[in-house]
């Protein structure tokens, strides 16, 4: 029967395992060592909120392993070589590498500013294409896929466990796939590998001709380039399990006669607005970095991480406020306690306490309880804070870095003076000179926040501000 209770009583990281439909713990191959694919995003524009939500908890969760003490290699594909892409060029008049080039450095700009510092690796697709041309030779070798008019082809029927990992009934999936059926292919539900080329595409050298790759070879030849036929954990956002990674899993699989890709499949719910899912493709989106000249870092991480990671997250601005808000309680308390220990020396050590709320953790990834109870403590010290002993607030102090060093949702000492608080300040300063009419003193404000890197502007009587 499928479960996804919980398992109190058994010891060690339970993670919920897409491909058992249960809290599994986690035993990787090797020892302590976890190699872990996460998908990362196609570059053809900035990320948006809901993407940072995947790789923010991702972040997370392998700071948390790493704490815990795992040996973590963790690797993320950048999928530089798509239609979307494409279109984008088109649309830009620009060539395709210079546009996936282009986002790939603003997607790390935006990882920095969001404190995701745990990926060991991005692998761009464009430099394995040897590695999928490769696989997918050995997946026409044994009958698994095929040349067609237009490029190579998956052959579905050839691998019985299509649709498994996912849930789906094949036959569904067939019945699906008819509505769009295409003559090229011998069965409506086989997908493309590799795509022949087309006028004004990117294109590479293959047996069959010159094309692309497909979009769910890609993460097969980047992982078994680094991990080899099978590894420990895949991990993505909910939209991506099918048919991506049931793809993924059909490529591998028939190619490794394994039972598994990996190990553990751990996939995050979405953040929705408005209309449903955040997308690029539907328009409702909120760029990293245009939430990040409202809110810091920690605030938007705070927000992602405080719910429960396979719940959706229905994003708003005043929950967003709301959440910056009740995060400022534990800075605060944070803050006080960082004074208190270099005035007077507290003893950093965790008690029964801290420990009971750390270890709820361990029972996937629970973070909403995890800071349900960590607010619950938080106000019970600042409560007795003036009856605690050295050792309790030491607890306390110990308790928030420990949280700190896998969540990054505080401050440091000298970033709690937060620079937006000063930038706004000027701006408010500027606003007024403009007001009275002091045009050159608002200019030079203006100037001097340019040269510090900081972009003003001014729209329907409001000024807006980012960093460039
Ligand atoms: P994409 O660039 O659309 O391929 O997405 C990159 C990553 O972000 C993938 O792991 C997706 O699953 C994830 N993702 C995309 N949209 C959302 C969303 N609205 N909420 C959470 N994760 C998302």
């Amino acid at each position: 029967m499928e479960s996804d209770s919980k398992n109190k009583g058994e010891q060690g990281i339970r993670l919920y395992n897409t491909q058992s439909r249960k809290i599994d713990q986690i035993i990787p191959e090797h020892g302590k060592k976890i190699r872990i694919f996460v998908c990362g995003p196609t570059v053809y524009d900035y990320i948006h909120i809901g993407n940072a939500r995947t790789f923010v908890f991702f972040d997370s969760l392998v700071r948390y392993l790493r704490s815990s003490g795992y040996l973590v290699f963790y690797l993320q594909n950048i999928t530089d070589v798509d239609d979307k892409i494409i279109n984008k060029a088109r649309e830009e008049k620009k060539d395709v590498m210079d546009v996936s080039s282009f986002y790939l450095s603003e997607f790390i700009r935006d990882m920095n500013s969001l404190r995701v510092e745990s990926v060991n690796l991005y692998a761009r697709t464009s430099l394995f294409i040897g590695e999928i041309i490769e696989q997918i030779e050995r997946l026409i070798k044994s009958g698994h896929a095929y040349v067609s008019d237009d490029g190579v082809y998956f052959s579905v029927s050839s691998f019985p466990d299509y649709g498994k990992l996912s849930g789906q009934k094949i036959d569904n999936l067939i019945a699906g796939a008819r509505v769009t059926a295409d003559r090229r292919k011998k069965n409506p539900e086989d997908f493309v590998l590799w795509k022949f080329r087309k006028t004004g595409e990117p294109f590479w050298w293959s047996p069959w001709g010159e094309g692309r790759p497909g979009w769910h070879i890609e993460d097969t030849a980047i992982t078994e380039f680094f991990f080899g036929k099978s590894y420990d954990v895949h991990g993505g956002g909910i939209d991506l399990l099918f048919p991506h990674h049931e793809s993924e899993n059909a490529q591998m699989r028939s190619i490794s006669g394994m039972d598994y890709l990996a190990k553990y499949w751990i996939h995050v719910g979405m953040l929705s607005m408005g209309e449903g899912k955040m997308s690029k493709s539907v328009g409702n989106i909120i760029k990293v970095r245009d939430i990040l000249s409202e809110f810091s870092a920690e605030d938007i991480r705070f927000f992602l991480l405080n719910s429960g990671y396979r719940n959706t997250i229905e994003f708003s601005m005043k929950a967003l406020r709301e959440s910056s808000v009740t995060r400022k309680r534990i800075q605060n308390l944070y803050d006080i306690l960082t004074r208190e220990h270099e005035n007077s020396g507290l003893i950093l050590e965790g008690n029964e306490e801290t420990e009971r709320i750390w270890k709820e953790l361990e029972d996937d990834f629970d973070t909403r309880s995890f800071f349900r109870d960590l607010l619950a403590y938080v106000s019970r010290i600042f409560k007795d804070m003036e009856n605690l002993g050295k050792d309790e607030l030491g607890a306390a102090l110990y308790m928030l870095t420990l949280t700190d060093s896998v969540f990054c949702i505080l401050k440091g000492r000298e970033a709690s003076s937060d620079i937006s608080d000063f930038i706004n300040s000027m701006i408010e300063l500027r606003n007024q000179m403009r007001k009275v009419g002091k045009f050159d003193v608002s200019d030079m404000i203006r100037k001097a926040l340019e040269d510090a890197g900081v972009v003003v502007e001014d729209s329907k009587g409001e000024t807006k501000w980012r960093m460039s």
